[in-house]
């Protein structure tokens, strides 16, 4: 049975990962310090005999016995609301725990997939970004402990690939959405539809004339899965290319949830990207990869999700515990 270490496993795209996995036969490690994470994600997995789950902080030695096969390197706070509240954290885990996934990864002859991001493209000024372009990002900006980390992360695993010749692969994942999203994290697509479950009104940064392209986690889940067991080492993007302005997405949530709350406006936080879009065609390529639900059928799904939650839930606080 093959063996998969996935680091913030209890996060939303890792727990989704570790599903997948688990679906295909693998034995998962799961490994978290539930920083930004939620037990709540996996619980359903623990009396799975496949399956364990390993508190631990990755920006600290790690240690797994017996063998691996592969390690995807999930853990890193993502969204602009976490990583401006542990900045440090975010940057030891972009550096730091990389470097200890890919020592581990030497030790045990794995394969590694590290999580990149559309952010390393910063505010683009290549309008649908493509992998060869090298971005435009402020390394001193509110969001630079995020984007420098991931900038360095893939620099990092490039060079464990040419020097030690380590099996690695890069994924930048521009904005996925879906069940298991923290309601509290920040990110617009919880934002908007916590906002509308609680009755408040919808907070648009900014004019809303900054665009987003949202890919469904389901998707996501199965670019990664393929591009693991592909033979390809440099990045690839993965997202959805259906693009929409914020104002759009804002309008298509209140029409989803009926709500009859209204929109507001609030300042644009620094160095907010103004437009992103994939260039999908490498994971076409090379993957034969393109995503499959629609932005109404994944929000629909998404929204059933978030509707079933007990009622507290959508009152929680952000833990950032460590
Ligand atoms: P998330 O916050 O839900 O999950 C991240 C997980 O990593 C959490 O469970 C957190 O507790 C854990 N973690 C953080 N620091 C850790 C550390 N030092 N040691 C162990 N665990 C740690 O976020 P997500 O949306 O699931 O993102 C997962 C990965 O995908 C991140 O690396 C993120 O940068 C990347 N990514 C996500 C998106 C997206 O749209 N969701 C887009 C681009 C990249
Ligand atoms: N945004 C917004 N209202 C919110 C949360 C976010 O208008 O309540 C905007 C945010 O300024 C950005 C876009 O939505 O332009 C996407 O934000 P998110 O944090 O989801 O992702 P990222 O900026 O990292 O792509």
């Amino acid at each position: 049975m093959k063996r998969v270490l996935i680091t913030g496993g209890a996060g939303f795209l890792g727990s989704h990962l570790c599903d997948r996995f688990i679906k295909e036969g693998f034995y998962v490690i799961a490994m978290d310090n539930l920083i930004t994470g939620d037990l709540r994600n996996i619980e359903h997995l623990f009396k799975h005999p496949n399956f364990e789950f390993y508190h631990h902080d990755v920006s600290k030695f790690i240690h797994v016995p017996g063998e691996l096969d592969y390690i995807l390197h999930f853990a890193s706070p993502a969204s602009p609301i976490d990583y401006l509240k542990i900045p440090i954290q975010t940057l030891k885990v972009g550096s730091l725990g990389i470097h200890n996934c890919l020592g581990l990864a030497r030790v045990k002859k794995a394969r590694v997939i590290i999580a990149s991001t559309s952010e390393v493209y910063g505010d683009p000024l290549v309008h649908p970004q493509t992998e060869e372009y090298w971005g435009h990002v402020n390394p001193v900006g509110p969001r630079g402990v995020y984007d420098e980390a991931k900038r360095f992360q893939e620099a990092m695993t490039m060079a464990y690939h040419t020097y030690h010749g380590l099996e690695t692969r890069i994924v930048r994942i521009f904005n996925t959405y879906g069940p298991r999203m923290r309601l509290n994290d920040g990110r617009v697509l919880p934002a908007f539809i916590g906002q509308a479950l609680r009755g408040e009104d919808l907070t648009i940064f900014g004019d809303g004339s900054q665009t987003r392209s949202f890919c469904f986690v389901a998707d996501l889940v199965e670019g990664i899965y393929r591009l693991l067991l592909s033979d390809y080492a440099y990045p690839v993007n993965i997202g959805n290319p259906a693009e929409i302005t914020i104002k759009q997405f804002a309008e298509e949530i209140i029409k989803l949830t009926g709500t009859d709350q209204k929109i507001v406006y609030k300042p644009l936080p620094k160095d907010d990207p103004k437009q992103r879009q994939p260039d999908i065609t490498k994971a076409k390529e090379i993957l034969g990869w393109k995503p499959k639900v629609t932005r109404a059928e994944g929000l629909a799904i998404t929204y059933d999700y978030f509707k079933s939650l007990p009622k507290e839930r959508l009152y929680e606080e952000a833990n950032h515990r460590d």
